[in-house]
């Protein structure tokens, strides 16, 4: 049996028909696939949002955190068992207002993490008030005279934290989408995936008609371990010039776990730790 098969659950899949996610399901279906990430070697975790339902509809070992709360559940994860490929899913609202704090301390310390950001630049499952990632004069039920704020550059400031893998996909572009997610699950540190994900219900701006016009790839040229050049590229943004692809790519950096003395050599799970008595270990700190 596949493992596709595998990982299906018995959930009925309940997005919008059209929403970008589920280009992103597919990929990491198509991703777990190529690579047999099964219940033995990966985990995923994911906030709230309407991209949270994705633990619904795939048959791993998962975990639903609270608002803005799914990197420091994973950084966790990752702590107790490293060999794991700990995969965090989030939005845009999630990750970078709620858990913004979160997302830049994690990148910072290049944590093994995997983070896959469904970017739809609204909140969709509280209907499409305006988020971190919405254009400056938005008009929503948040912002009905307009947005004044500016949107977040999550990859520069994913960037300018530490993180050593960051890149960009369009979320109906699935091939495309399936490489780079393998490619950032391999990447041994801080690892953000941006994905361009059309919330068809509530953004008619950031439509899949204009990600498909506006979208275009980084060439050979485009140097990935040149951390300026990637800054330079990440300030593109406007009509025909919205790149997507590796921006940079820093594979000599160790991560967080690398430099960890106590799982150097075996994961804490498989070092007798879960076998400390809960309680004794609280009443040696009394
Ligand atoms: Fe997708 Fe938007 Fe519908 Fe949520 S509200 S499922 S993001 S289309």
């Amino acid at each position: 049996m596949s493992n596709i098969l595998n990982l299906k659950t018995p959930n009925a899949c309940n997005w919008c028909p059209g929403c970008g996610n589920f280009g992103i399901w597919t990929a990491f279906k198509a991703a777990a696939e190529k690579e047999n990430w099964n219940n033995t070697n990966t985990a995923i975790v994911a906030g709230i949002g309407c991209h949270g339902h994705i633990n619904n509809f795939i048959e791993l070992t998962s975990f639903e955190g609270l608002h803005g709360r799914a990197i420091p559940i994973a950084s966790g994860i990752k702590m107790a068992n490293n060999a794991l490929n700990v995969v965090v899913f989030t939005g845009d609202g999630d990750c970078l207002a709620e858990g913004g704090n979160h997302f830049i301390h994690a990148a910072r310390r290049n944590q093994d993490l995997t983070v896959i950001l469904h970017d739809n630049a609204v909140y969709g499952l509280t209907t499409g008030q305006t988020s971190p990632r919405s254009p400056h004069g938005y008009k929503s039920k948040s912002t009905p005279m307009g947005n004044l704020d500016e949107p977040i550059n999550p990859l520069s400031a994913a960037l300018a934290a530490g993180a050593t893998f960051v890149a960009r996909a369009y979320s109906g572009d699935i091939p495309r989408l399936t490489e780079l997610m393998i490619k950032a699950s391999k990447h041994k540190g801080f690892a953000v995936l941006q994905i361009l994900q059309p919330c068809v219900s509530f953004n008619k701006i950031y439509t899949h008609i204009f990600f498909q016009e506006n979208t275009y790839h980084l060439d050979k040229k485009h140097d990935t371990t040149n951390k300026e050049m990637a800054f330079a590229k990440l300030q593109e943004w406007g009509e025909k010039h919205i790149p997507v692809g590796i921006f940079y790519e820093n594979t000599t950096q160790p991560s967080y776990e690398e430099q960890l003395p106590q799982i150097k050599t075996a994961p804490l799970v498989s070092v007798g730790a879960q076998k400390r008595n809960i309680n004794e270990l609280l009443e040696s700190y009394a």
